[in-house]
């Protein structure tokens, strides 16, 4: 295989009550991109649509991730890399971590299958330290993986993919507002009292046994995030309207995608989802912030190939 293009998914990590431990994809909403063997030995960016991002690549994730994974394998081939964004970046919904994962799926495959999906997300983890300086595993592992992912353990790595129940969608306004990742981290407290952390483990149980036996209501009384939500909540305007606007019409549950500000709400079919989707652009059409919102499935599977 010499050239391949392939679809990577935008991602909603946390998951209310999973911190740092949850995520999972979406089905119709990611990064198109085509990776194409050159003759140079180099990685280049060729081309970059929909987003203002750097070509260099030692800056670009999807060219750093291609470029790590080339050498350790000793390639004598380089690669032509296009990314086309369909979102963009500092959503809260993965950007970079779909261009992380994309690389990593992608170039395993111009190396003819030569590492384990694991192993592929510790190249795309990589990615996540060029982007924010972390290997932070959970937008990673769901874009690879697909479905919802539980972080179990970081050391060693320790991925479980959690059943998606067939009828679950999602609504997500991405307010265009730009929150650094500095500040929807400081404003977090650094320990928690046990009472709360009561709440939240036993809350994470609850969706992980509700997305396994597709307990719809489960998953509802599930989403709920007593550590972090309370703080990052005041740093997206209209939160609170928006949660009760996804509530009343219907959403099992609502809360902050990532480190925001994307807002999402978990839903019992596609037509609620709509209509959340029209209560989401009721709280925000007055003000002047610019928006997107996006309904979607749930992906049953990761990066897919586009091509034969
Ligand atoms: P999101 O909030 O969508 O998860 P990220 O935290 O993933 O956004 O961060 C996007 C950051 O990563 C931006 O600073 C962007 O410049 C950088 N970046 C570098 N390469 C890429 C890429 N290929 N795709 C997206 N973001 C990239």
């Amino acid at each position: 295989m010499d050239q391949l293009q392939i679809f990577s998914p935008a991602t909603v990590a946390n998951v209310s009550c999973g911190y740092d431990a949850m995520a999972f994809a979406l089905e119709s909403l990611g990064d198109e991109m085509t990776f194409r063997k050159n003759d140079s030995g180099q990685i280049r960016i060729v081309k970059i649509e929909g987003a203002d991002l750097p070509y260099e690549p030692n800056k670009n994730v999807a060219a750093a991730v291609a470029q790590r994974m080339l050498q350790d394998a000793a390639a004598d081939f380089g690669v032509d890399i296009e990314i086309v964004k369909k979102y963009k970046p500092g959503s809260g919904l993965g950007s970079s971590a779909a261009s992380g994962a994309g690389a990593a799926f992608a170039i395993n495959q111009l190396l003819n299958n030569r590492y384990t999906k694991l192993e592929q997300l510790k190249y795309a983890m990589f990615g996540e330290e060029v982007a924010c300086g972390s290997q932070i595993a959970d937008n990673v592992a769901a874009a690879l993986y697909g479905g919802f992912v539980l972080i179990r353990s970081y050391e060693p790595l320790d991925i479980v993919s959690i059943p998606t129940p067939a009828d679950l969608y999602v609504t997500v306004i991405h307010p265009q507002i730009e929150i650094k990742t500095e500040d929807a981290r400081n404003i977090l407290p650094k320990e928690i009292p046990m009472r709360t952390a009561v709440f939240q483990w036993a809350n994470v149980g609850g969706l992980i046994s509700g997305l396994h036996t597709a307990d719809y209501e489960l998953i509802g009384r599930s989403l709920t995030d007593h550590v972090v939500e309370p703080y990052r909540k005041k740093l997206i305007p209209h939160f609170d309207a928006l949660k009760s606007a996804a509530m009343d019409h219907g959403a099992l549950g609502a809360g902050i995608s990532g480190s925001g500000p994307s807002v999402f709400a978990l839903v019992k079919g596609e037509e609620t989802a709509d209509k959340i989707a029209a209560a989401f652009d009721k709280v925000y059409k007055n003000s002047e912030i610019e928006y997107r919102i996006y309904t979607s499935g749930i992906a049953k599977t990761g990066v897919t190939l586009r091509n034969k």
